[in-house]
């Protein structure tokens, strides 16, 4: 039994880890998965939108050059030099260019020299005249005749940058040099740095702040990010910085040599993602309890059945293994029986010789004919019982075919208790009888039943000995098509559990030879299942025993 227990919970055990095994492994791969491809996706849509942004930032900062140095060519190609240092005129033509747009700051014309030699602008006083000969500046655009600086504080202290383009007009080359608003820079920068952490800035060829960013670091020093000035094209990069991961997107512009960069923060960026992973996640616990608990319950509602099924198996293995060794030990007693038979006649024939001897006259005058007579009384005595048992053998043996009359089992049970009413009566035993008075008649066999009824009441009789009560019921359960049910208990000392299995076994008795031949209960099973019912009982050492027999209705009528 405690085998059978440990055989069911590894059983259960197998099936629940297999069933999680084969449910739960396809759930998490389409969970990573989901999650996997999910996230995969959505960084290409952050790295895609940063790298439209840039490039977007990075057009209208280009725009804006171009179209600065396309204006400031277009004033040195259409006037000469004689016309423009007329600072009369260069303020006029200043003017009407600040009235499109106030990014110019001042306008100057330099000779090929580097000397300022006309200037408009607020600055009058402290650049008028000034030589440029040894600037950078000036070195470039005579050599490259457009020339974009980086932002510096310069004369003025406060960040600016300039444009310079060259005019060849003969023999001598001039310079047309304005001077740009950063503040507009700064405008189409600032339009890239998005939500609460982003950030968006220009760094030179050497790494140094042209605009001023929100986090990044300041104007004119270098950026607390990684150096992005010499990338080429657009990239887009992560990095962590301060313990935070970062995208980066920097693209470069064609000229001057500067650097967009556009940062943004990864968790609020990927806040939505991360959002999705906590949902997917939650769901996928949910979906782990709920088919974990499903396996659970469905693995014990199988192993409870199949626990059931098995026992009503061994019930009925039981059943059959009863049947089938009455079937063999009725082959077996009923030849026994012929056998002992043939020498119990000759013992009666000799004991009825030996009678007749003692009628004679001089036997009759010995002293021990008493004696002889007793003898003889004691051997017909004892062959009686013999004769008894071998026939009761036989009917055994034979398994007669029950006759099939139409019977009450009420009647039969009163019938039956007059035999051993005296004899109860004798003991001080009650017999107390509970009759369902609409017992429907059966069909069946009333002398082998009478037998059955017999067997069960003498045997409790001789259980309780003396003083006591037998009680007999009988109900007729669930209609016409049910059974008819007779329960005899006593109460005599009850069946110990180790013989129980044994009581229904042929020759079984706990009686002394000359009360019982163990054949009682056998003949009355085998009785009982050859009318189609069941005899079954129930007892406890101490509180009686109790005879449970069911008959099938297959009569009609009532009584
Ligand atoms: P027998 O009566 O000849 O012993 P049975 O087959 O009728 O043979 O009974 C077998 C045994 O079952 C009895 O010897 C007795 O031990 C036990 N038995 C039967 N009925 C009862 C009962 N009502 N109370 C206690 N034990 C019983």
């Amino acid at each position: 039994m405690i085998d059978k227990g440990i055989h069911y919970k590894r059983l259960r055990l197998r099936i629940v880890i297999m069933s999680l095994c084969f449910s739960l492994i396809p759930l998490l791969v389409l969970g990573f998965t989901i999650y996997t491809q999910f996230s995969k996706a959505y960084s290409q849509k952050i790295t895609e939108t940063l790298r439209i942004l840039v490039q977007n930032r990075k057009s209208a900062l280009e725009i804006f050059l171009e179209e600065r140095v396309a204006q400031l060519v277009t004033l040195a190609n259409t006037h000469t030099l004689y016309t423009l240092v007329e600072e009369a005129y260069l303020s006029q033509v200043f003017s009407t260019i600040q009235s499109r747009s106030k990014s110019f700051i001042d306008i100057g014309v330099i000779d090929q020299n580097g000397t300022h030699l006309a200037y408009v602008g607020p600055h009058y006083e402290k650049l008028k005249g000034v030589n440029y000969a040894h600037e950078d500046w000036f070195r470039s655009v005579m050599e490259s005749g457009v020339f974009i600086s980086d932002v510096f504080l310069g004369f003025r202290k406060i960040p600016h940058f300039i444009i310079a383009v060259t005019r060849r007009e003969g023999s001598q080359t001039w310079i047309l040099r304005a001077t740009i608003n950063t503040e507009i820079i700064d405008n189409i920068v600032r339009l890239g740095q998005l939500g609460k952490k982003g950030d968006a800035f220009i760094v030179n060829s050497r790494n140094i702040l042209q605009t001023a960013p929100r986090f990044s670091g300041r104007l004119l020093e270098a950026p607390k990010t990684p150096d992005f000035s010499s990338s080429v094209g657009t990239t887009i990069d992560t990095a962590v910085l301060n313990g935070v991961e970062t995208f980066f997107a920097a693209s470069q512009l064609n000229n001057p040599r500067w650097t967009l960069v556009v940062r943004e923060d990864a968790s609020e960026e990927m806040a939505p993602l991360f959002e999705a992973r906590y949902w997917e996640g939650i769901i996928l616990l949910a979906g782990i309890l709920c088919v974990a608990v499903g396996t659970i319950v469905v693995t014990r509602s199988m192993t409870n059945e199949l626990i059931r099924v098995e026992q009503e198996k061994a019930k009925s293995d039981d059943l059959v293994m009863q049947s089938s060794k009455m079937a063999a030990l009725g082959k077996m007693a009923a030849g026994v029986a012929h056998e002992i038979n043939n020498p119990l006649q000759i013992i009666s024939d000799q004991a009825g010789w030996m009678k007749d001897l003692l009628e004679e006259e001089d036997i009759s005058a010995s002293k021990n004919f008493e004696e002889f007579q007793e003898c003889i009384r004691k051997i017909e005595r004892h062959l009686e019982r013999c004769r008894s048992i071998t026939h009761r053998l036989l009917r055994f043996g034979r398994r007669m075919e029950p006759t099939q009359d139409l019977i009450d089992v009420n009647e039969i049970l009163k019938e039956t208790i007059t035999f051993l009413e005296t004899e109860a009566r004798h003991r001080d035993i009650a017999i107390e009888m509970h009759l369902d008075e609409g017992l429907p008649r059966i069909t069946s066999d009333q002398a082998q039943l009478q037998q059955v009824f017999l067997n069960i009441v003498d045997n409790a009789i001789d259980a309780i000995g003396k003083k006591g009560s037998i009680s007999i019921v009988t109900e007729h359960r669930n209609g016409n098509s049910g059974k008819i049910h007779v329960e005899i208990s006593d109460t005599g000392p009850g069946i110990p559990k180790d013989k129980m299995s044994k009581i229904f076994d042929p020759f079984f008795t706990t009686k002394s030879a000359n009360e019982g031949t163990g054949l009682g209960l056998s003949i009355s099973y085998s009785i009982i299942e050859k009318l189609g019912g069941t005899i079954t009982v129930d007892s406890e050492v101490g509180c009686g025993s109790t005879f449970k027999i069911t008959l099938p209705v297959t009569g009609t009528g009532r009584a």
